[in-house]
């Protein structure tokens, strides 16, 4: 039921990723409220961010918009995860493949990869390593497309890469299309409600540099890491994650494409970060995030030619710092955070633009069943931080479970007890539950990554605890248990037809 409590004009400050997917969105389920986005083309966007999850999907299904219509303008390609290189330096666990959650095949998969490890961890010299159990990680390797034919009964779960620059437009238009106005300007100040009528603290209008005043009801800000209204106008106050995360910049350059189309994200361990590597169709896109605390951005730079074999190449790079952490409060009084002003995590597995998604997606919910007040916005919060954190959490453990020596970075990240005690508890259960997955489910702890993405962390850096290998303990089913999963997964990878092949079909 709808009430008149429902906003007759909203203002999106930001036509960055957020402000326009924010557009999108309102424009397409909210069509009797006039949307307005205002942007600045001399401040610009921040114009990275090439990676998505699965939510990116869910969110073109949200405005109702085919891969076909917006991969071959935005030269996206499809993603099938994430292989890790080089992170942990355990012998034969020097790489791993994450495939995302929730894939319908993985009633077939999971069990045999979650009985494995719980014999690996109980000494039985067992096979465990999370490449040999999943279908993505085949599609991957054999560089295979995530949509197979209509006859295979299984869904798979994909995400894709893009040129952000490129998706901006994209979503900049078809929100016009759909009737919201896009304004040219620079905000010079944001005004508060503090008549005698309304003295409530909300937000009540942005002012131009050229004196125009924009007026709204409620307001989203996108405005990208300043947080113009959330944090400077509203004061919401702001959680920094650098005592976990220690990483706070990037330098990026891109380099052209193989004759191999990867379906996959690259991450690779350097010194002091990791290095990205990822597949657009006319390039790839690299960046290496690291910690300004070790290296400094002429070192960085110098190490990523090195990692692309660039140094004597004149490619341009692109440094950018990064504020790593959230807002107390995303949802305050008439305003909505969405996009960097509420706070970014790493890139380390490309989640921004599903925090953004679900940031709108949930307050739309949460606003519409409080009848348009206030009611919900504490458990809104929550609800959002909790995803945040959760986010962290997973992120964090990629650090703090490292097995390299090789820098000081290294070693400060391994040594960290800077950790939450969420994160705390799910190491716990890995060294010492029996039924992982179910101890997760128990205590609570399925935060933003199901078991199955904690145990391919885990088991793929070989984090296993000390126990006694006794190869004589006879575990010989196994063998022919895993022949079988790897038979099931070579043949539902007939399904799948070439990455390229895939792209043409959309063309
Ligand atoms: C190194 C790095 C790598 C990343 N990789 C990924 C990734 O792989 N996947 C992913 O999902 N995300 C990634 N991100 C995050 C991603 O870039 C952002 O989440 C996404 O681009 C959305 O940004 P935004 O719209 O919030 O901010 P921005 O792009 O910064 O947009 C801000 C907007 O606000 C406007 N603005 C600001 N101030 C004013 C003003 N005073 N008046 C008018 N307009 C104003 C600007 O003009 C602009 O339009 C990465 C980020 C970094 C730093």
């Amino acid at each position: 039921m709808l009430s008149n409590n429902k906003p007759k004009k909203i203002l999106i400050v930001g036509g960055g990723t957020a402000g326009w997917m924010a557009a999108n969105l309102l424009a397409c389920k909210w069509q009797d409220t006039d949307i307005t986005l205002v942007e600045s083309k001399d401040i610009g966007i921040i114009g990275v961010g090439e990676g998505s999850t699965p939510h990116l999907k869910l969110f073109f299904d949200a405005i109702d918009v085919a891969d076909a219509q917006w991969m071959p303008r935005c030269n996206a390609t499809y993603k099938n995860g994430i292989t890790f290189d080089k992170w942990s330096t355990v012998k034969g666990y020097e790489s791993y493949f994450h495939p995302f959650a929730a894939q319908t095949d993985d009633v077939f998969t999971v069990p045999l990869f979650f009985k494995n490890i719980q014999a690996r961890k109980q000494g039985y010299n067992v096979n465990a390593h999370p490449d040999n159990y999943f279908l993505e990680t085949y599609l991957s390797r054999n560089h295979l497309g995530p949509l197979p034919a209509e006859s295979f009964p299984f869904g798979i779960a994909y995400g894709y890469h893009f040129d952000s620059a490129l998706l901006g437009q994209f979503l900049a238009e078809h929100a016009q299309s759909k009737g919201v106005t896009r304004i040219e300007g620079k905000v010079t100040d944001v005004l508060v409600s503090n008549n005698q009528v309304n003295n409530n603290g909300n937000l009540s209008a942005v002012k131009l540099s050229d004196g125009t005043l924009l007026e709204a009801d409620f307001f989203i800000d996108c405005s990208g890491f300043n947080g113009l209204l959330i944090q400077q106008t509203l004061n919401v106050g702001y959680q920094s994650f650098k005592d976990n995360l220690f990483n706070d910049a990037a330098v990026v350059m891109p380099t052209k494409l193989s004759d191999v189309l990867p379906v996959e994200t690259k991450s690779t361990a350097l010194s002091n970060g990791w290095a990205w590597q990822i597949p657009l169709r006319n390039r790839f896109g690299h960046g290496y995030v690291y910690s300004s605390d070790y290296i400094n951005a002429n070192q960085a730079e110098t190490e990523l030619r090195q990692h692309l074999g660039l140094l004597e190449s004149d490619v341009e790079a692109r440094h950018l710092k990064m504020k790593v952490g959230r807002v107390e409060k995303h949802w305050h009084k008439n305003c909505l955070a969405v996009g960097l002003s509420q706070g970014f995590i790493e890139p380390l597995e490309a989640t921004a633009i599903a925090l953004s998604f679900n940031t709108i997606a949930q307050f739309m919910q949460y606003f519409q069943q409080g009848q348009f007040t206030n009611q919900h916005e504490d458990a809104f919060n929550q609800d959002i931080n909790s995803r945040f954190d959760g986010i962290r959490d997973y992120i964090v453990c990629h650090y703090k479970a490292n097995q390299r020596t090789d820098s000081q970075y290294w070693r400060d990240n391994a040594a960290n007890y800077n950790i939450s005690d969420t994160l705390r508890h799910i190491l716990h259960l890995w060294q010492h539950s029996h039924d992982f997955a179910g101890d997760m489910h128990k205590y609570k702890l399925m935060g933003s990554y199901q078991p199955k993405s904690w145990a391919c962390m885990l088991a793929g850096y070989g984090v296993f605890p000390k126990a006694n290998m006794d190869q004589s303990i006879d575990y010989s089913s196994h063998q022919q248990e895993l022949e079988a999963l790897s038979d099931f997964i070579r043949r539902c990878g007939m399904n799948f037809k070439s990455h390229r092949d895939l792209l043409v079909g959309i063309d």
